[in-house]
């Protein structure tokens, strides 16, 4: 399905929140000041972030729903040894301002694509996966069916828990997590990579869902062999490598 472009903007804007999400991962929550910012669920921006007196081009997902007008919102995990991952975590206060540019990306969804989404994401592969289904819920589109599969370290890093676990009361959508490294005494998730006999067990209508996969380049990897495993046409599977 060819969608129609969005128009690519260029805007500084001001971060007004900063959201703790774990201990590696904030949130960035920028004012857009009136700017009438379309994009996609799915899609990126690059953002200029200031490094030591050079300025480094990086592309982040957008979190918020396409719904939300005023604000736009990116989450940033905190890569060990990264530049721009350091600064926008453990550096950036409200009243700073960045340069924006975008929406890109074709790692998107709308309702006319299909009705079944599965989402395979890890770690802050959850981002563009998350601004789905804050669309699913602000755009009330009931009749979509989402189910989430969440991998993870540890309980800690889980991104956006507390809204993930609210987003369960609404019965089209479903939450799964596994957790790969450590777990709480009382996990009552899954322990252990996403595998062939997740899906099977969480998944209703393998055949006829449509596929988005986002996270390191591996995991991105593996979960499109496992979805072939389970012969989901390859037509039917998007992909988006954070690397
Ligand atoms: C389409 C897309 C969307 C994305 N969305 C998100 C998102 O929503 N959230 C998010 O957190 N990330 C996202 N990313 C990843 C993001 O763009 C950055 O790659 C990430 O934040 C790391 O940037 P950095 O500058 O901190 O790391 P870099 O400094 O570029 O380092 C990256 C890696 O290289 C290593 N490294 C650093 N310096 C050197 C060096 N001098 N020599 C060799 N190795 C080095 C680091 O150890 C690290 O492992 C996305 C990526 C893509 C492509």
């Amino acid at each position: 399905m060819e969608l129609e472009k969005k128009q690519i903007r260029e805007f500084k804007a001001e971060v007004v929140k900063v959201i703790t999400e774990t201990p590696t991962t904030k949130t960035l929550v920028f004012d857009l000041n009136g700017l009438n910012f379309d994009f996609y669920p799915g899609q990126y921006v690059m953002l200029n972030v200031p490094y030591k007196g050079e300025i480094l081009k990086r592309a982040y997902s957008i979190a918020s729903s396409p719904t939300q007008k005023d604000t736009l919102e990116l989450t940033v995990k905190k890569v060990p040894d990264g530049r721009a991952s350091v600064v926008l975590t453990e550096e950036t206060k409200e009243g700073e301002q960045f340069l924006i540019k975008g929406p890109y990306g074709k790692f998107v969804w709308v309702p006319e694509m299909g009705t079944k989404l599965v989402l395979l994401g890890a770690g802050s592969g959850i981002v563009p996966l998350m601004c789905m289904l804050r669309y699913i819920i602000s755009a009330k589109l009931e009749h979509v069916r989402a189910t989430l599969l969440y991998s993870n370290t540890h309980y800690e890093e889980i991104i956006y828990r507390e809204e993930l676990q609210d987003m369960e009361k609404h019965p089209n959508i479903k939450v799964v997590h596994t957790l790969t490294r450590s777990h709480p005494p009382n996990w009552k998730g899954y322990t252990g990579r996403i595998n062939a006999d997740m899906v099977r067990k969480e998944v209703q209508d393998i055949p006829n869902s449509l596929y988005y996969l986002c996270g390191p380049p591996k995991f991105v990897d593996d979960m499109a062999n496992i979805l072939a495993e389970l012969g989901v046409d390859k037509h039917s599977i998007k992909k988006e490598k954070y690397d």
